[in-house]
């Protein structure tokens, strides 16, 4: 029905409107990138829509992004070409928050103690549509969607806790399909109704925007023009005696005029060549594209051809996300042929542990309508992701050659615990991990140290790559199995994360050397004199003997060893036992 009905806002919208209204008081200007940002989606909706049905291009088939001001009036108004809403969607999308991003950016202001103006917030999440009312009084939204004949218009206004849905009627006003959004502004936002104050938030904000955004503005361009105007006496004179031509009169004048110009670039990023693309704008376009705040720590652009062909651009995050492993990451974005086809894998195209790499993928060999079976089944896609992971390492392996020590400091901080997770996940990519990994070892203080520096440190006895796992620094560097290997001089990676221990075990060994646990019973230093310890083991047998049997079933065995020198006795785990590091771990997660 065409008459206007009224809405009351889920109680949460009305807060969430305060809250954006009061912390983002000094950042206003984010409204416009938001109206933009959903604008985009809008259209990515339907032109991913409309690879199955292209019937729903049929009224328009350019898909762009206007924004038309009246500076004298103070109002902007938005149009997009996108898909729409209904009735329905009107009230569920403008009426509640049920968006992902919205409802995050909520939580998160209510969990910040202040719910001040915090430019990381503001970052991270899209704060959402309701960051119109920043700048506007009254917001009107006048919505086609091609599932509707109907064209809907959503009215409301700041300060206020319900809304209007009527039906559009006024001829003049009907679009063929998309979203039409006008702001009036409020008494002191008015500037922003002005092209180049749009033109500038735009370049600003909404650089990479992958649909063209042109803006209404008033060109000139200079014209001759004849003008009836009476020659001066003298040159009368001239003229009739025919010592000068006779001349025609013009000026110049700058005719004006009114029309829509293309602001932005269009060309995703990933298109360009690498050559002429400078860290700044992959800066810029890491940010944008995943709502980041900080410069990713490195990124990579590259083109693959032969068998598969697809262009990437990947980026390590300078920080680590605290929920990475738990949640979907959405941290690859797949592109077919330049349209976006979505974010929401599991694995397929990027392994879960790299999940901390972010990036976008554009293919050609794709099919648009790819659906999860067929990324699951895609030869390509397998190829594409054995690619993937190859250029991720190499940026990786780019960070820790870097001269300043420091990044890859920050990224061990950061990710390290992800690529441990690798070794145990990803077999076949264990040349490629293992030479990024990093362990506090018995000679290098509080340092980290690769696997490479151990190796070209070891000593030219040495067979094997000791380790020793323990819950501290402190307790490693105590721990009476050193002793021996102190001696000689031996170093010994100190393992005291958690899942070091099973990175190094699902290692197994690195350039051909051996890793081996020194707590573990009959560790070989490949000093062993037979005759003496046989003479030893004589000697000592009843004491072996009365010890195992004070201390019953609380040991396997008493033995004597060779691995001391200045303790007298050590607890060793059985060879094929669970050292008693994993032990702790194997408790820790019973519990
Ligand atoms: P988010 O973009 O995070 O979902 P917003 O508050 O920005 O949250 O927008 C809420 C919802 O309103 C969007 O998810 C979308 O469904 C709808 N919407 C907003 N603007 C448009 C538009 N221009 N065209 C179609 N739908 C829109
Ligand atoms: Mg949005």
């Amino acid at each position: 029905d065409s008459s206007s009905e009224k809405y009351e806002y889920q109680a949460e919208v009305s807060r969430l409107m305060d809250l954006i209204v009061h912390s983002l008081y000094s950042n206003k200007e984010v409204f416009l990138r938001e109206l933009i940002s959903n604008a985009s989606d809008a259209l990515d909706k339907l032109r991913y829509l409309s690879v199955t049905q292209p019937e729903l291009l049929r009224d328009v088939v350019d898909l762009d992004i206007r924004i038309h001001t009246d500076k004298d009036n103070g109002i902007i108004t938005l149009t997009d070409s996108g898909i729409g809403m209904t009735r329905q969607e009107l009230v569920d999308c403008l009426g509640t928050i049920a968006q992902s991003g919205t409802a995050k950016f909520f939580k998160a202001l209510k969990d910040s103690k202040e719910a001040g103006a915090d430019s990381n917030l503001i970052g991270q999440f899209g704060v959402g549509f309701y960051s119109a009312f920043l700048v506007a009084d009254k917001v009107v939204v006048s919505t086609k969607s091609p599932k509707s004949e109907k064209q809907f218009v959503w009215e409301g206004e700041a300060n206020a806790n319900s809304y209007t849905i009527r039906e559009e009627i006024d001829q003049d006003k009907l679009i063929p399909r998309g979203t039409r959004i006008t702001l009036y502004l409020k008494r002191d936002d008015k500037g922003f109704a002005h092209p180049e104050k749009i033109e500038n938030l735009i370049k600003n904000y909404s650089q990479f925007v992958s649909f063209p955004i042109y803006t209404w503005k008033e060109k000139g361009f200079t014209k001759e023009v004849e003008i009836e105007e009476e020659p001066t006496e003298a040159q009368k004179e001239a003229e009739e005696d025919g010592s000068v031509e006779k001349k025609k009169r013009t000026k110049k004048v700058i005719e004006k005029y009114w029309d829509w110009e293309l602001i932005n670039e269009t060309q995703p990023i990933w298109l360009r060549n690498p050559k002429d693309v400078t860290t700044d704008e992959y800066n810029e376009f890491y940010k944008k594209t995943f709502n980041e705040y900080l410069d990713p720590l490195a990124s990579s652009h590259f083109t693959t051809e032969g068998e598969v062909e697809f262009r990437s651009i990947l980026f390590v995050p300078p920080v680590k996300k605290e929920d990475m492993l738990n949640t979907k990451t959405k941290n690859i974005r797949l592109y077919v042929k330049r349209v976006f086809i979505s974010d929401d894998f599991d694995g397929e195209l990027f392994p879960r542990y790299l999940s901390f790499v972010k990036g976008v993928v554009d293919s050609n060999d794709l099919p648009l309508n790819v659906s999860r079976e067929i990324l699951q089944e895609s030869r390509i896609v397998r190829i594409m992701r054995k690619r993937l992971v190859r250029k991720a390492f190499d940026m990786i392996l780019g960070i820790s050659l870097s001269e300043n020590r420091d990044d890859y400091d920050k990224f061990w901080d950061n990710f390290g615990k992800f690529l441990k997770l690798g070794c145990i996940e990803d077999h076949p990519n264990h040349k490629r991990i293992a030479p990024l990994l990093r362990f506090f070892s018995s000679q290098s203080e509080d340092e980290l140290i690769s696997l490479d520096e151990y190796v070209e440190s070891m000593k030219q006895e040495q067979k094997d790559i000791y380790y020793i796992a323990a819950d501290s620094l402190t307790s490693a560097k105590n721990a009476p199995f050193l002793e021996k290997l102190s001696q000689k001089d031996f170093e010994v990676l100190f393992l005291v994360d958690p899942m070091d221990e099973l990175a190094i075990q699902n290692l197994k060994s690195y350039k051909e050397k051996n890793f081996v646990d020194i707590s573990k019973e009959d560790l070989d230093l490949g000093d062993k004199d037979e005759e003496k310890e046989k003479e030893i083991k004589q000697e000592f047998v009843q004491t072996c003997d009365w010890i195992k049997k004070q201390l019953g079933d609380k040991v396997a065995s008493v033995q004597i060893s060779n691995r001391l020198s200045s303790s007298p006795c050590v607890l060793v785990s059985g060879k094929f036992g669970w050292s008693a590091n994993m032990e702790r771990l194997m408790k820790a997660q019973t519990l």
